[in-house]
């Protein structure tokens, strides 16, 4: 089996002095160890471009966090001082600038869809309720711990933040959380249906996806019933509802998770329109993929399964079983072979309706 390598694993090699020819032809490269890989070929020097990505890497000299993390017992002044420091608006600039590209894509509805992130160790910086996520401004964030107290800001928090600090509760790994309305992938959340797995790299490395059932928007069992399904996923649908998702790395990386979910779900509509039963990776493709997911420490958990058992995903697949052979189709006309498989689709949605 092929090994992955990582922009670390690259890194020890040049720190090592061994030559880059001692990765193995047959390595699987992570999406970022590529880009150093091909960095170090171009410029020559490798010691220069590896420890440039370790600094990089870092993300930032004058914005770093307090010294000694806050809690939500930390002195008054103490929070005040760090609510309004640069580091802290960079998290809230972060915020807002999430906020408008979830407006701008038409992920948020209204005064829809809410962020957090997490601030110490038991505070969270979030958005407020009532504000489109398309016109945020830095001070309109708030401070708030993590039974959902708010500790500082002029505006009231989100009425949906009991679900992100349950989520960062349930998940210590958890830095950031964002929940948005998206079309397609609430359609799946709607009908109840899992989008079915196997057929686009991104969705497989960067995405984990379990659905929650329905409850009342901001409630504690809501909050409860997500937060059970974080330890081995990112990315939850919230039945007749929307989606959250969350992030080890940053609010980006969480706000990344609802476009490739958004967007796999939306290609996923396109492909049953076609009429052909879709191609999906063998058990070995996607175990490679799943051995680049582990190696970027995201939760999944098919890791540890045999090759058999993965692909597996009965809920919902247009017309498609893991490995079968596609339909010997050569002639059949696309419109009755589409027909067909939005019947299909529609069956299924009603049979899961009921
Ligand atoms: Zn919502």
């Amino acid at each position: 089996m092929s090994r992955v390598v990582s922009v670390r694993d690259i890194q020890e090699i040049v720190r090592n002095g061994q030559g880059l020819s001692s990765i193995p032809a047959d390595a699987i490269l992570t999406p970022s160890a590529r880009d150093l890989l091909s960095e170090l070929e171009t410029n020559g020097d490798a010691k220069a471009a590896a420890a440039k990505h370790v600094s990089g890497s870092t993300g930032g000299d004058k914005l770093s966090p307090p010294a000694r993390p806050l809690n939500s017992k930390s002195a008054k002044s103490e929070l005040e001082a760090f609510f309004n420091s640069p580091y802290a608006h960079n998290l809230k600039e972060q915020i807002c600038e999430m906020g408008r590209r979830l407006w701008q894509r038409a992920y948020v509805d209204g005064n829809g869809g809410n962020m957090a992130i997490r601030a110490g160790e038991d505070i969270a910086i979030c958005t407020p309720t009532l504000v489109s996520k398309g016109s945020l401004k830095p001070e309109d964030m708030c401070l708030v711990d993590f039974e959902g107290n708010q500790i500082l800001g002029a505006k009231k928090r989100t009425s949906e933040i009991l679900m992100h600090l349950q989520i960062m509760q349930k998940q210590p790994k958890a830095v950031a959380s964002c929940h948005c309305h998206p079309p397609y992938a609430t359609g799946f959340a709607v009908a109840g249906i899992l989008p079915p797995t196997c057929m686009i790299p991104e969705f497989e490395v960067f995405v984990s996806v379990a659905l929650a059932p329905y409850r009342t928007p901001g409630t504690p069992e809501m909050g409860k019933l997500v937060a059970d399904l974080v330890d081995k996923h990112n990315t939850i649908l919230m039945a007749n509802h929307g989606i959250v998702t969350w992030s080890h790395n940053s609010l980006e990386e969480a706000y990344w998770r609802a476009e490739i979910v958004e967007a796999y779900c939306r290609t996923l509509l396109v492909t049953a329109q076609l009429g052909r039963t879709p191609n999906t990776f063998t058990p070995n493709q996607l175990q490679d993929l799943l051995k680049i997911k582990q190696s970027l420490g995201y939760v999944d958990p098919r890791y540890g399964m045999k090759e058999c058992e993965l692909c597996d995903n009965a809920e919902w697949r247009p017309g498609v079983a893991c490995q079968v052979e596609a339909k010997a189709e050569t002639t059949v006309g696309l419109d009755a072979d589409a027909e067909a498989a939005v019947k299909a689709i529609t069956d299924q949605i009603l049979a899961q309706l009921k």
